[in-house]
């Protein structure tokens, strides 16, 4: 969204509009990424289930975020739930620039043509077209466990329109689809690191008029907004107001409105920043690893810590039934859970 943890914010309350919605302050000139963030948040609250409080809370987010990364040089395969092939192209052309960057194949083709999505065809990320589902994606490694993993309203088709009737602008449309693919990539949205101080800064009422409006409680609104406890599985850089991965959300949501620093103005493009933190965690081959004893200068940034090993991934799994297993978890939810997990972590 405009939410990766989630994107541009002035097109998120505005995709509102799109669906059922009718948040203030919005021209429905632009995706919007509150909807997109749902799912992804929803993927991560079953794997965090609400039983587990206190210390025992922090631990499991930190196993499954950590889990949540593809390994480096990994090839994901994506297929396509319909669409045209003008409106697939323009999605793989699009998602691709992130390879420039990070050392990761994003596979878009099979047979000569953009892949499509069979049942049981043991594609990674599964994207959709669906109408009035929004701008989402589910994020990292989880993409395995749920499909479509992500939808991008409206684009499946070769010129897309907005729901005022005029063509999607490029520009925009662009940035909601590099927006989803770093979710996918694992990145949350910046506008909530632990960094951006933006709780301070956000009218709480006016933002849970706004969630109740597109159908959300005071839960989910906290979770889409609320700045993310810093813990040891982030990986948090001094905050990027120009990542593509900040919401720009309408002034009305700020107590001090176009004063405040958590408003910006919408991202069309990954900033500097957004492409070396894909390339810190994905590196390529050919980079050194700098080896350093010295504290980290740069504290987190939204997204998760670079992939680990696989054997590390299992011990990942194991430690995430352990926690679930001493956090009282009932034991059939408890084996859904790790085998929801393990099917994200491993991939089996
Ligand atoms: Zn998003």
């Amino acid at each position: 969204m405009r939410l990766a943890v989630v994107a541009r914010c002035a097109a998120c309350v505005a995709i509102a509009t799109v669906g059922s919605a009718t948040a203030e302050d919005t021209d429905n000139s632009q995706p919007s990424c509150i909807a997109s963030t749902l799912p992804a948040a929803q993927a991560q609250v079953r794997l965090i289930p609400a039983e587990i409080k206190g210390a025992p809370l922090a631990q499991v987010r930190g196993v499954v975020v950590r889990a949540l990364t593809w390994k480096r040089g990994e090839t994901i395969k994506v297929c396509f739930h319909g669409g045209t092939r003008k409106a697939q192209e323009r999605v793989a052309r699009i998602a691709s620039e992130w390879m420039q960057y990070a050392n990761v194949l994003f596979d878009f083709e099979e047979g000569g043509a953009p892949r499509l999505c069979q049942s049981g065809g043991g594609s990674d990320i599964k994207v959709a077209f669906e109408d009035n589902k929004g701008w989402w994606s589910v994020p990292g490694t989880s993409s395995r466990t749920q499909d479509p993993s992500m939808n991008l309203q409206f684009y499946g088709v070769d010129a897309p329109m907005l729901a005022n009737g005029q063509p999607a602008p490029e520009a925009p449309m662009r940035a909601t689809i590099l927006h989803e693919f770093g979710h996918a990539l694992g990145l949350l949205h910046e506008h909530q690191s632990p960094n951006a101080n933006c709780d301070v800064e956000i009218d709480w009422d006016a933002a849970y008029k706004i969630g109740a409006g597109i159908g959300w409680d005071k839960v989910q609104v906290d979770r889409n907004f609320r700045q993310l406890t810093m813990n040891v599985s982030l990986n948090a850089t001094k905050v990027d107001r120009k990542s593509i991965m900040h919401y720009s959300l309408p002034p009305s949501l700020f107590k001090r409105g176009k004063q405040s620093p958590c408003f910006v103005t919408e991202n069309l493009e990954l900033s500097e920043q957004d492409r070396t933190f894909i390339a810190s965690i994905y590196p390529k081959a050919e980079a050194p690893i700098v080896v350093s004893s010295a504290p980290p200068t740069a504290v987190t940034r939204s997204a998760v810590k670079r992939a680990a090993p696989n054997d590390d991934r299992k011990a990942l799994v194991e430690r995430y039934a352990e926690l679930l297993k001493l956090s009282g978890i009932e034991a059939d939810k408890t084996s859904n859970l790790v085998a929801e997990f393990r099917k994200a972590a491993l991939g089996q």
